[in-house]
């Protein structure tokens, strides 16, 4: 049994900078990554508000840059997914798909996913007119009709990414203003292949062996039609990737893990960082700055049973 100082539970940017300060402190460290380094990051065309990269940056390089850093300090990366933990057992365990892994301390760092509308058939439709990530299925839409639904940052910079590409983006939304911010909005107006439909919530997916449109209800009016797509993006927010952690772990009401800004949990040696965390902003550097701070606490606290270890009796 290979007994490990760290695991990190999560590749995106908060794992990884554990990862980079813990093997950088002397901790042997095992980074469990479900798919590909970057999480949501690595899904982001361009990041131009993580500073030291004036040209901004793509997430999927970024991602890159941090495993590889970290990898360079010794840290050890495995791509598999984690099927449980038992974070108060001792040492702590994760049960992956590529076998059962052992620590002393834990850092969830499981980032979040899309949020769904909870539609019938939506699961059903993925891969066929069903999206989730522009800039992983946008390609498919060339020339085609395709909506956008959401109001938020994430969904402004989806329809950016699939006005190049489709002859046609709807941009659905349930209220009559973006949530957006300003730094979207003259992009958006300045399209000419934007269609924005306001006050509307998609009540039904329409679909023969893909889908085919859409039904969607007017907020003010109660009115329903029905459009045509070719794919509809959903881009209604996140939300945190907490069920291994659930009935071991507190949670608030949103699903986060309400850790402070030590990302310590009520568990001795477990931390929460990055996205899984309540915090006030999601972002890529909040993101790397509680990997610091769960590492600086790991350190504390491996120090304390170091002690404790060597204390008589
Ligand atoms: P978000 O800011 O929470 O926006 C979610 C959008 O989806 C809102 O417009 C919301 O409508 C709408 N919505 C939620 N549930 C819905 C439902 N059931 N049906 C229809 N519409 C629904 O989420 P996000 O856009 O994914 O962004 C998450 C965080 O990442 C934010 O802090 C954001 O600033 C950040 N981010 C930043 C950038 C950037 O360029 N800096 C890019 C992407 C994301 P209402 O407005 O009516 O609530």
């Amino acid at each position: 049994m290979k007994l490990y100082d760290m695991l990190i539970v999560g590749g995106g940017p908060a794992g990884f900078t554990a990862a980079l300060y813990a093997a950088r402190a002397g901790l042997s460290v095992l980074v469990l990554e479900r798919l590909s380094p970057g999480g949501q990051m690595a899904l982001t065309e361009r990041i131009d508000n993580y500073p030291g990269f004036p040209e901004g940056i793509d997430g999927w390089t970024l991602a890159e840059k941090m495993r590889a850093q970290a990898e360079g300090f010794g840290a050890e990366t495995l791509l598999a997914e984690v099927l449980a933990l038992d974070l108060r057992a001792e040492p702590k365990t994760a049960e992956t798909s590529e076998g059962t892994f052992f620590g002393k301390t834990v850092v969830y760092a499981a980032g979040a996913e899309p949020r769904r509308l909870d539609l019938p058939m939506e699961q059903a439709l993925v891969g066929r007119g069903v999206s989730y990530c522009a800039s992983c299925d946008g390609a498919f839409y060339k020339g085609k009709t395709v909506a956008v639904v959401g109001g938020g940052d994430s969904a402004a910079a989806e329809v950016l990414h699939l006005l190049p590409v489709a002859k046609k983006v709807i941009l659905i939304h349930r209220r009559d203003t973006l949530r957006a911010g300003k730094i979207y909005h003259q992009a958006l107006l300045q399209a000419e292949n934007l269609e924005m439909m306001w006050n509307s919530t998609v009540t039904e997916l329409l679909y023969d062996d893909r889908l085919t449109g859409l039904r969607l209800r007017n907020t003010l009016t109660g009115e329903e039609r029905e459009i045509f797509c070719d794919g509809v993006f959903i881009s209604v927010g996140r939300k945190p990737a907490t069920a291994l952690v659930r009935g071991q772990l507190a949670l608030d009401k949103s699903g986060y893990i309400p850790a402070g800004e030590t990302t310590g949990t009520e568990i001795p040696g477990v931390y929460a960082a990055g996205d899984v965390r309540g915090k006030p902003l999601r972002q890529v550097v909040t993101a790397v700055a509680d990997g610091a701070l769960a590492v600086q606490a790991a350190l504390d606290y491996l120090s304390g049973i170091k002690k404790s270890d060597s204390a008589p009796g």
